[in-house]
C-alpha cells in the first residue's frame, strides 16, 4: 500500500544543516544565497556551497529551493539577473519570491521555477489566480489561512500549495510587519528582523500611571503533527518547517518526526494516537515556545499568544556527530561538552533512538574523560544502530 503524502520541506541555514535535514528525511530544503533573501544573519550559502548542496540533494532525488524573498529597490533588482544565471547553472529546483518585480525579473531572465513566498500573504483564490497568471507554479500561503480554506483555494485554482506545518510564527501578516523597522531600525522585509515582537513591553491603561509588563505580541510556535490528516485530505502539496536560523538538533529532529509520520501514513493510511504521542514527545525535546495550531483549524486567538520571557535554551543539545563505525568502536566528533553522567542518545536516521547505558567516555588515545570538549574525537564502543552522520543528543539538565 502506498498513499500520496505531501512533500516535507525543511530549512537549511547552512550546508551541514541541509545534509542533516535530508539524512533525517526531508524531501526538499530551502536556503538563502548571499543576497536577496530575508535572513541576513543566517549562514547563507556561497557559490561553492550552493553547488555542493544541489549535487548532494539531486544525487538523493531531493530538491533545493532558493529564497529570493526580500523586497527590492530598483538598484538591487539590477543585480538579480547575474545571480539567476548562477542558480540556473547549479540547477536549483525553484526560487521563492515575494516581490512582483522579482517574480517578473526571474521570468524574464531565466527558466527557473517560481514559488510565491508566504511574505506575499496570499490568502484567497483570486490572489492565487493572479499569481498563477504571473507564472508562479506554487504558492506558500499566508499563515493566516486555515487548511479548510486552503482546500477551497486548491479546488478553485489549479496550482501547487505549500503551508507551514511547524516552527516560529509572526504575529503580523508576513511581509507586512514593520515593528522591527521602527523599534530597532532594522527592516523586517529586507532581511533585518530583530524579532521585536518577542520583546517585553510596558502597558498602561489610559490615564493610569500603573504599567504592566507583557510580551503581548509574541506568538506561540506552530505544531501541525495532529492535523497532518487534514493537510493530506486537502491535497496540500508541500509542508514547510520554519527555521533557517535554528540548530542542527532542531532541523534533524523536526525533519525526522514529520518524515516518519508521513511515511507511516503513506504505508498504513493512518496516524495511530500512540505514535502521535511519541512523535510529540520528540518535538518537545527541541527548543520551542509553547505549541499552538495557530490558524490551521480556527483563527488564532488570545490563547496563541506566548506571554512569557523567551526561554529557548534547551536541556537537550547535540553533543556530537558520529564520524565512523569500525568493528569494535564508534568515533564521535564532539560538538558540545558533556559528561559520563549525562543522558546520551543516538538519533538514528530511522527508528527509535538508542540510549547509551553505562557510558564511559574515552578519547582516541584511550584516556578516560570526565568531560568532553567541543572539537575532540571520542571513541565509544561499537553501537550497532549507529551510522555515520547520526546526531548524538545529550540531556544536560536531567
Ligand atoms: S518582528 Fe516578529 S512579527 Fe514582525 S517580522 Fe519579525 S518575527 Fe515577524
Amino acid at each position: 500500500m502506498s498513499i500520496w503524502v505531501p512533500e516535507l520541506l525543511s530549512p537549511a541555514g547552512s550546508l551541514e544543516k541541509l545534509k542533516v535535514a535530508m539524512w533525517y528525511g526531508a524531501d526538499a530544503c530551502y536556503l538563502g544565497g548571499q543576497k536577496f533573501g530575508l535572513r541576513s544573519a543566517a549562514d547563507n550559502f556561497n557559490e561553492e556551497e550552493l553547488k555542493e548542496a544541489l549535487e548532494f540533494a539531486h544525487s538523493r532525488n531531493k530538491l533545493v529551493y532558493v529564497v529570493l524573498n526580500s523586497f527590492l529597490h530598483d538598484e538591487e533588482l539590477k543585480e538579480l539577473p547575474e545571480f539567476l544565471k548562477l542558480l540556473e547553472e547549479v540547477k536549483v529546483d525553484a526560487v521563492i519570491c515575494s516581490d512582483l518585480g522579482v517574480v517578473q525579473t526571474v521570468r524574464k531572465h531565466s527558466d527557473l521555477v517560481v514559488h510565491l513566498s508566504t511574505q506575499a500573504s496570499c490568502l484567497n483564490a483570486d490572489a492565487a489566480r493572479f499569481w498563477k497568471d504571473q507564472g508562479v507554479k506554487r504558492i506558500v500561503l499566508g499563515r493566516e489561512v486555515a487548511i479548510a480554506d486552503a482546500k477551497k483555494i486548491k479546488d478553485k485554482v489549479d496550482i501547487e500549495l505549500e503551508m507551514f506545518v511547524h516552527g516560529s510564527m509572526c504575529m503580523a501578516y508576513s511581509g507586512n510587519c514593520v515593528i522591527s523597522n521602527y523599534t530597532q531600525g532594522r527592516d523586517s522585509n529586507r532581511g533585518g528582523c530583530a524579532h521585536s515582537c518577542r520583546f517585553e513591553y510596558s502597558l498602561a491603561e489610559k490615564e493610569s500611571e500603573e504599567y504592566k509588563k507583557a510580551y503581548f505580541m509574541s506568538s506561540k510556535d506552530l505544531e501541525g503533527i495532529r492535523v497532518l490528516q487534514d493537510f493530506i485530505d486537502a491535497g496540500i502539496d508541500s509542508l514547510k518547517v520554519e527555521g533557517r536560523m535554528k540548530t542542527h538538533h532542531y532541523v534533524g529532529t523536526i525533519s525526522k518526526v514529520y518524515s516518519e509520520a508521513l511515511s507511516h501514513y503513506k504505508n498504513n493510511g493512518n496516524f495511530l494516537s500512540s505514535q502521535l504521542e511519541e512523535w510529540e514527545r520528540e518535538l518537545r525535546k527541541v527548543g520551542h515556545r509553547d505549541y499552538t495550531n495557530a490558524s490551521l483549524i480556527e483563527k488564532a486567538g488570545p490563547d496563541s499568544v506566548f506571554n512569557e520571557r523567551e526561554h529557548m535554551e534547551n536541556e537537550y543539545v547535540v553533543g556530537g556527530v558520529i564520524l565512523e563505525k569500525g568493528d569494535d568502536y564508534t568515533l564521535v566528533e564532539v560538538r558540545s561538552p558533556f559528561t559520563p553522567n549525562d543522558e546520551i542518545e543516538i538519533i538514528p536516521f530511522h527508528g527509535k533512538n538508542v540510549t547509551l547505558q553505562n557510558n564511559q567516555l574515552m578519547d582516541v588515545a584511550g584516556e578516560v574523560l570526565e568531560k568532553t570538549r567541543p572539537g575532540m574525537i571520542l571513541k565509544l564502543p561499537y553501537i550497532e544502530q549507529a551510522q555515520s552522520f547520526n546526531l548524538i543528543r545529550v540531556r544536560t539538565r536531567p
